[in-house]
């Protein structure tokens, strides 16, 4: 049906090719393709058609302070937060990005005051996301400067990211720094109920979402920002408009409709089975992603107590309000250590042997470190655990 939908364009690419045996296995970039099989399932509930004349005005509401987010979009992530219970939406802005990394770009543009005669220091907790620091320096702006690891930063100050459940290690964690001349940003990228059990409403002043980890659509590159303050949301917008004039609607109509897709699965005045009424099967999305995670760490857990050289961080749980039951932590990532004595340099270690992953230091920790993404296809994770579980 795809390609018979396709044929009078071309046919969507797939992204990384399929693997074999012998394959490099490539879990370097947290690639979310785990989901494709699940919305391989789901009819058309996700589709959109997009008739030739639509979505051509830059503008979508005027009155917005987001001029450019379709009230569609607004409404379906609000509606999911309200379903998940991750997060409060009343009295918070709703901002669209080109993926959350624009919406972190634009935060730090906000927060930093115009006129300071020094840049101001975005500082988080090692180990960090590897894109915060390339991502803050790579236009050597006047405006704010990577400071590093927030536990050693002395300055009055600053701009923190905390990153929670944290990527790499999947820490539970909060803010390090605490000083009325300090901002936060969480980026809760992971907060979602496939990944850890959502213990309470984050009501932060700055929360950065994505459909990249949430649904898996990485490609449709949109991401959210819920913001409490208006001259904060006035001044984050403004950033977007310079950078890319808005951020495309049919990507955010695409995002809206897979979002509502999400919803309607758990929503409370359909049956509670699995059934619908109309007889057609009720897709959970975050049942799904719950059931892949646990399966695949415990097959990794599993894969590194045969292979006897490497540790992962100790699983932990907690009471998840949205399923009311006890949950693990699922971390989207494995940040695997390498044992090994004569080992000093685990991606270069597991490279020879054919698995590509995220070297320790570019997280501001150890090269004993690596991340592995836990969010590949099927057949790529399973090569990998058994590869992993061969050395010694
Ligand atoms: N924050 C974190 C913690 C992430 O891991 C990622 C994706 N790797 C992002 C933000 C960026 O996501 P997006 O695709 O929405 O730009």
């Amino acid at each position: 049906v795809g390609e018979l939908k396709y044929r009078s364009a071309s046919a969507p690419s797939t992204g990384k090719p399929a693997v074999t045996a012998d394959s490099v296995i490539n879990l370097d970039h947290g690639d979310p393709t785990m989901f494709e099989a699940f919305w391989r399932e789901t009819g058309d509930a996700a589709e959109i058609v997009i008739p030739g004349w639509q979505t051509m005005s830059y503008f979508s509401d005027v009155s917005n302070v987001c001029w450019f987010l379709e009230p569609g979009f607004d409404q379906q992530v609000r509606r999911l937060h309200r379903t998940v219970g991750n997060a409060a939406v009343d009295g918070y802005h709703v901002l669209v990005g080109t993926g959350s990394t624009q919406l972190f770009m634009a935060a730090l543009y906000a927060l930093s005051p115009p006129n300071a005669g020094e840049p101001m220091s975005v500082v988080s907790t090692a180990p960090y996301y590897s894109s915060y620091p390339a991502v803050t320096d790579f236009l050597r702006s006047g405006l704010f400067r990577w400071g590093g690891d927030a536990n050693s930063f002395e300055g009055e100050s600053y701009i923190e990211l905390v990153c929670s459940p944290n990527n790499p290690d999947g820490a539970i964690r909060e803010a390090a720094l605490s000083s009325d001349a300090g901002k936060a940003v969480h980026d809760l990228a992971y907060y979602w109920p496939q990944y850890t059990p959502i213990t309470r409403r984050a009501d932060h002043d700055i929360m950065l979402f994505t459909v990249s980890k949430s649904t898996g659509h990485a490609g449709t590159r949109i991401g959210w920002a819920l913001v409490k303050d208006r001259e904060v949301a006035r001044r984050m917008t403004k950033f977007v408009e310079l950078n890319t004039i808005g951020v495309s609607k049919d990507s955010q109509l695409r995002a809206a409709k897979v979002l509502k897709a999400v919803s309607d699965g758990y929503d409370d005045n359909e049956e509670d089975d699995e059934y619908s009424s109309s007889g057609a099967r009720r897709h959970r999305l975050f049942d799904f992603g719950r059931r892949k995670m646990v399966e695949r760490w415990s097959m990794l857990r599993a894969a590194a107590a045969a292979s006897g050289i490497f540790s992962l961080p100790e699983e932990t749980t907690g009471h998840c309000n949205f399923g009311d039951e006890t949950a693990a932590n699922n971390p989207a990532f494995a940040w695997l250590r390498c044992d090994r004595e004569d080992v000093e340099d685990c991606a270069g270690f597991l490279r020879g042997h054919k698995i590509l992953t995220r070297c320790g230091s570019q997280f501001g920790a150890d090269r004993r470190y690596v991340r592995v993404s836990m969010l590949d296809r099927d057949d790529a994770f399973d090569f990998f655990v058994r590869r992993l579980a061969s050395l010694k």
